[in-house]
């Protein structure tokens, strides 16, 4: 392409998935030309890739407007055109409202849309404002341009891969079965196709994504349906990446293969984010959830029975519709009972056009506000003490990028725990074995298992994988 490069600014908001789809966009207009900026100032397309899960998401998204129109107009005194997108799941959910409540944006496209990126921003170009929330018949994957090795390693040694995107649980508290569309599982050849490319590249760690990602079901490489399960055997038994993982998991789709994946692969982490979301039966059944508080306990069992170095972290939401004290401490108990290594809690907030949001029974603010401090106070002493079984303990670590201090790395425990560790810069992307000797209040600190790099023992895997 002549002439000089146009630039793009991308702001993720959210989940992985939403972090996954900024990717696939930008190596999508780097086929046209553009080049990433890390910020907005010099940009000539500036997208926020937009989070519907939060409180008052979409207010949020429109007071970032503001800001952006102000950019807008200078880069308009200069003689600059900027063109301003809002993708994501406000998008689905807000559409033609983004433009008329924001004129400063040109195209509104939704999480099945972005494919079609370089087309919206051409007729957004010739001067109509463009609306793109349509749930399209063809495959968005197949008309993503693939990441560059460049851009690849830009982003590190651990990626995300999606799999499969949607959902058809139906949560009453939830958005995604409507902003994200039914549950669409991908090809297993295209998912390790994806995956070789990326260990390709460099990349270590590779995380499979999906809004249920353990209901997955794509077609296998032998024509049949495969469960996440066999997915991951197959990719652990594929040279190239050392570590795998997969999220976001509903408790109810925890297969039985999917628990012995625990058990037969060693490069699969041991660790998972199973949201549970209250403890109550009757909290559960309201918000449709399809498990009861001894299902979940039963699963945990059988994951730590298959694998007993499991830990695990999940979300909560306190305050839903008619949660009366004894619910609340319901959800105390499943806390105790599991000693999650952490959690995400947050206060029900209604979302528009869920079931739940009709209801007449919500609870008081103060008393959301209360219990969300309880709640977090316990999640807070079960991290507290799941990192301080880790002092004395040697794990591999995975080496991610500088740390705070001149001649430290920082990697991520198998638990995903931040680690630093002093350690020569040349192992960036190496998986080392280091014991944990203190913890700080963000991230564990230890040393190499051995005292030179050359003798660092690297954990290979044990059956190679093709990362992801
Ligand atoms: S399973 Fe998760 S994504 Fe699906 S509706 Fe429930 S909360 Fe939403």
């Amino acid at each position: 392409m002549s002439g000089p490069r146009r630039r793009l600014y991308v702001k993720s908001y959210g989940c992985q998935m939403n972090v996954y789809d900024s990717h696939r966009m930008a190596d999508t207009l780097a086929r046209e030309g553009y080049v990433e900026t890390a910020t907005p100032e010099d940009a000539d397309v500036v997208i926020l890739n937009t989070c519907h899960i939060r409180e008052k998401a979409a207010e949020k998204v429109y007071s970032e407007l503001g800001r952006v129109r102000k950019l807008k107009e200078s880069a308009a005194a200069d003689g600059r055109r900027v063109m301003v997108a809002v993708a994501g799941c406000v998008a689905q959910a807000e559409g033609e409202e983004i433009i008329r409540r924001a004129p400063t944006v040109d195209l509104v496209f939704g999480p099945q849309n972005y494919h079609r990126l370089p087309d919206l921003i051409a007729r957004a170009e010739r001067g109509s404002r463009v609306v793109d929330t349509e749930f399209p018949a063809e495959d968005k994957f197949d008309h993503l341009a693939a990441p560059t090795r460049d851009a690849t390693r830009a982003r590190g040694v651990s990626a995300f891969v999606t799999v499969q995107e949607g959902c058809d649980k139906f949560c009453t508290f939830c958005v995604v079965p409507y902003t994200r569309g039914a549950e669409v599982s991908r090809p297993v050849a295209k998912i390790v196709a994806e995956a070789e490319r990326l260990a390709d590249a460099g990349v270590r760690e590779i995380t499979l994504i999906g809004q249920n990602v353990n209901a997955f079901h794509g077609e296998g490489l032998d024509g049949n349906a495969w469960t996440l399960g066999r997915l991951l055997h197959h990719l652990a038994g594929r040279p190239g990446v050392a570590r795998l993982r997969y999220t976001t998991s509903h408790p109810r789709d925890m297969s039985d293969d999917l628990i012995a994946a625990h058990r037969d692969l060693p490069m699969l982490m041991p660790q998972l984010h199973l949201p549970v979301q209250s403890g109550s039966d009757r909290i559960l059944a309201a918000m449709n959830r399809q498990h009861t508080h001894a299902d979940y306990l039963r699963t945990i069992e059988r994951l730590r029975a298959a694998r007993p170095d499991m830990a695990f972290t999940s979300d909560f939401i306190v305050g839903f519709p008619e949660e009366s004290e004894q619910d609340f401490r319901d959800t105390l108990a499943i806390v105790d009972a599991v000693g999650f290594s952490g959690s995400f809690s947050f206060k029900y907030s209604p979302r528009p056009g869920t079931p739940a949001a009709e209801s007449n029974d919500q609870v008081d603010e103060a008393v959301k506000v209360e219990r969300l401090a309880r709640l977090q106070a316990a999640i807070d002493r079960a991290q507290t003490s799941f990192n301080a079984s880790c002092r004395g303990r040697t794990f591999g670590v995975l080496f991610e990028k500088p740390g705070r201090l001149p001649g430290q790395l920082v990697g991520r425990s198998p638990y995903l725990q931040p680690v630093q560790v002093m350690a020569p810069s040349s192992m960036i992307g190496d998986i080392a074995e280091v014991t944990i000797t203190d913890l700080g209040s963000n991230s564990l600190f230890g040393t190499l298992a051995h005292t030179s790099a050359h003798q660092t023992t690297y954990i290979e895997p044990a059956h190679a994988v093709a990362g992801a």
